[in-house]
């Protein structure tokens, strides 16, 4: 099963290059101090598995692929078959995962499950857990890293970048962990209505920074983008 706290009908920019659907799922396994999606990490309302796959049946034609985002979709162990029903009504699948499964999203990736994944590096290794309000969560990130790496799918990297919690060592250390060729977006925080309310130092980043990480990643051969 599939807890779906969230349903998008169209989507022109969450999925290169295919308009597409999304679907956003409840419960996460991280604390981000910036979550952009907090309500979706918390218990709340959930949609019908069968209702939504019956809105993307009836959406074939105007769309042609589904984003599968959270929360953290790996943590519902009902996700394997939802993304198989969705690859069989024809629709391309993009998966965007924290990395803190990887047993999971290499169970998705072994069986071709996803078409498109976007993964979150949220930080350098050192400091990670602490970012992220867990344990053991950046050899399970750079497990999935690695996992992404093995397996023969289209992928991004995704950090978002929020003043008060990164600096340029962190981003510095995290560039070292990518590969050339990769392609790696660095998003400013921005402000929404749906933050955690934990008195967390909550700013956008300098853009400074954000353009001298992204010059260093270009001159290692990284594929860099500000977005
Ligand atoms: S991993 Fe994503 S959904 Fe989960 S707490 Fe962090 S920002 Fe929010």
């Amino acid at each position: 099963m599939l807890r779906i706290g969230g349903f998008l009908p169209l989507t022109l920019s969450d999925f290169p290059g295919t308009v597409a659907a999304m679907v956003f799922v409840r419960g996460c396994t991280m604390h981000c101090p910036y979550c952009h999606n907090h309500s979706l990490c918390e218990p709340g309302p959930l949609l019908d598995t069968q209702e939504v796959l019956g809105r993307l049946s009836a959406n074939l034609g105007r769309v042609a692929g589904v984003v599968v985002s959270g929360g953290e979709p790996t943590v519902h162990a009902g996700l394997p078959v939802f993304l198989a029903t969705v690859g069989a009504l024809g629709l391309r699948v993009k998966l965007d995962t924290n990395g803190s499964r990887p047993q999971a999203l290499a169970t998705i990736l072994d069986h071709g499950l996803a078409d498109h994944v976007a993964l979150d590096v949220k930080a350098g290794w050192t400091g990670y857990d602490q970012l992220v309000g867990g344990v053991g969560m950046a050899t399970a990130v750079s497990a999935s890293l690695s996992a992404l790496r093995r397996h023969a799918v289209a992928y991004e990297l995704r950090t978002t970048v929020c003043g008060g919690w990164h600096d340029e060592a962190g981003l510095t250390e995290l560039r070292q962990a990518l590969r050339p060729g990769e392609r790696w977006f660095l998003q400013p925080f921005r402000r929404t209505d749906d933050l955690p309310d934990r008195g967390a130092d909550l700013r956008p980043p300098d853009p400074g920074l954000l353009i001298r990480v992204r010059d260093q990643a270009r001159a290692a051969g990284i594929d860099c983008h500000i977005r």
